[in-house]
């Protein structure tokens, strides 16, 4: 049996570009708007890129959420309410945490 903790993508980049156009948060599924910092994870798992964009508000509880259940590694992409509701762990428990994501890298492409 395989060791679930070893699936890993091969290849994985991270980006805080501006949106040029609208996208939609991989998350909570609302509509990142053209102006708005967002991140843009790609990864590439058996040759095959994903791009996963996620609004910085669903960021910030996604490393919160990691830093909370001292988690190695963030939710799968899309999973992050899911987890949170298996965990029982509230959007309110969260963001009383006093960390806050911080975007370190601000480029302008998107
Ligand atoms: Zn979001």
């Amino acid at each position: 049996m395989e060791d679930p903790d070893a699936v890993a993508p091969s290849c994985m980049t991270q980006a805080n570009p501006k949106a040029r156009k609208q996208h939609r948060c991989c998350e909570c599924g609302r509509t990142i708007e053209p102006g708005e910092h967002y991140l843009r994870v790609t990864e590439v798992w058996d040759h095959d890129p994903c791009t996963f964009k996620t609004c910085t508000e669903c960021a910030d509880l996604g490393s919160r959420f990691r830093r909370y259940v001292e988690y190695a590694y963030n939710p799968p992409f899309g999973c992050l309410f899911a987890c949170m509701n298996e965990d029982s762990v509230t959007k309110e428990q969260l963001l009383a945490l006093p960390e806050k994501y911080i975007v370190t890298e601000k480029t302008d492409d998107s």
